[in-house]
């Protein structure tokens, strides 16, 4: 299967779908290898995100922000942690100053 054909029959999901279906194919493996080599694997998907980045094309820097949100979503299916429940902290805004768009340059 093909880019082109994935692009035309994506899948639209919540942040909680994508959570349960990277446990269904992923967890008993990554849940095995346990929190610490599973967080490696995971900044090594982001430094091949920097490299994609830096010098991939757009479908490369697609598929490697695929990889780091699927590694993200799975470390927190292995500390218990619901993705939709963590990104919470930035639904009525800037943690830090509440406002949309942010006024005090928390995030520097
Ligand atoms: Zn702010």
């Amino acid at each position: 299967m093909g880019h082109h054909i994935r692009l035309v029959e994506r899948l639209p999901m919540t942040v909680t779908e994508f959570q349960r279906h990277i446990e269904k194919i992923y967890f008993t493996r990554d849940s095995e290898r346990g929190l610490s080599g599973t967080f490696m694997w995971f900044v090594e998907e982001v430094g091949e995100l920097a490299t994609a980045l830096r010098e991939g094309t757009d479908q490369e820097i697609r598929e490697e922000i695929a990889d780091v949100f699927a590694w993200l979503s799975t470390l927190a299916s292995i500390k218990g942690i619901e993705m939709d429940e963590a990104i919470q902290k930035y639904a009525t805004g800037c943690p830090a100053c509440e406002a949309v768009p942010c006024q005090c340059g928390a995030k520097e």
